[in-house]
């Protein structure tokens, strides 16, 4: 299952576009949250373009991106840092709703069009970059391009999409982000226009092409790729994280919790399982 991204520089070093096919990043996902098809859309896609702002970024920066929409999915938050290692989790995986009317999945039904984006960026300066946009589309990649080109002023394009398969594994998964560079001319403008308009869905373009090929169709022989890596799923809880949070309640919920010989966490990430010894309370 392929995971891979590539970013670089195309059309006359006028944009700059990052491409990932994050099939199995959003398969594990899938995996750790247990999600039905539209709400691994909705992550998936989510996921993907977070990660890729993350790969953005510098050093140990970071950045939290939360959806919260009026739709039964509740909101989607996922946490990717600049070396591409991400976490997500929604409120509802197991929603569950009829497709559109072209057989494809709801997930802006799922999420809802009336709501925000917020974009968190943690700089390592005193106070974290904080945006939030309205909901465009609750379609996901609408929602970013209108964060890029209203929060950071950068006329952005963004295409992202998951095919589930019936037996709701992932079957592709990816996203490309192309950035107009500020020296673009209205030549480049009206080129990028053509192509990535006329481009099919990622998702059912990585079903027979490499991340290589699609840049290839996108931008003909016009593209240098700078850096390749990668997407990883990898969450950040540990037993001593959800000790020192336990031990935060209320003393006559501690000495409550404490009657038992042990107590179960689940992470709200991950869904991995803590059985932790209330000794250790
Ligand atoms: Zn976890």
């Amino acid at each position: 299952m392929s995971n891979k991204v590539l970013q670089g520089i195309a059309f006359n070093n006028e944009v700059r576009f990052f491409i990932a096919d994050s099939t199995e990043l959003v398969n594990t996902i899938h995996q750790k949250t247990n999600s039905l098809a539209v709400a691994s859309a909705a992550m998936g896609r989510s996921a993907t373009i977070s990660g890729l702002m993350g790969l953005m970024l510098k050093g140990d920066e970071a950045i939290t991106t939360i959806i919260k929409g009026d739709g039964p999915i509740g909101q989607i938050i996922t946490i990717a840092d600049s070396h591409g290692v991400i976490r997500t989790t929604c409120s509802n995986p197991h929603v569950e709703i009829p497709l559109k009317a072209n057989g494809k999945l709801d997930v802006s039904g799922a999420i809802g069009t009336n709501g925000m984006l917020r974009v968190v960026k943690n700089l390592n300066l005193k106070e974290p970059f904080v945006s939030e946009v309205p909901l465009i589309s609750g379609e996901v990649a609408e929602d970013y391009t209108y964060y890029f080109s209203s929060s950071e002023q950068i006329p952005t394009a963004i295409s992202a999409g998951v095919l589930v398969d019936v037996d709701y594994t992932i079957r592709a998964a990816g996203a490309l982000i192309i950035q107009l560079m500020p020296n673009a001319s209205d030549d480049t403008i009206d080129k990028l226009e053509k192509s990535f308009y006329n481009l099919p869905p990622i998702s059912s373009l990585l079903c027979d092409l490499t991340v290589e090929e699609i840049l290839a169709t996108t931008f003909g022989d016009d593209f240098s790729v700078l850096k390749e890596s990668s997407l990883e799923y990898k969450c950040n809880c540990y037993e001593e994280k959800f000790i020192d949070s336990i031990r935060l309640v209320e003393m006559h919920e501690l000495i409550e919790i404490k009657c038992k010989p042990t107590v179960e966490c689940i992470c709200s990430f991950c869904n991995e399982k803590y059985t932790i010894d209330t000794d250790k309370l």
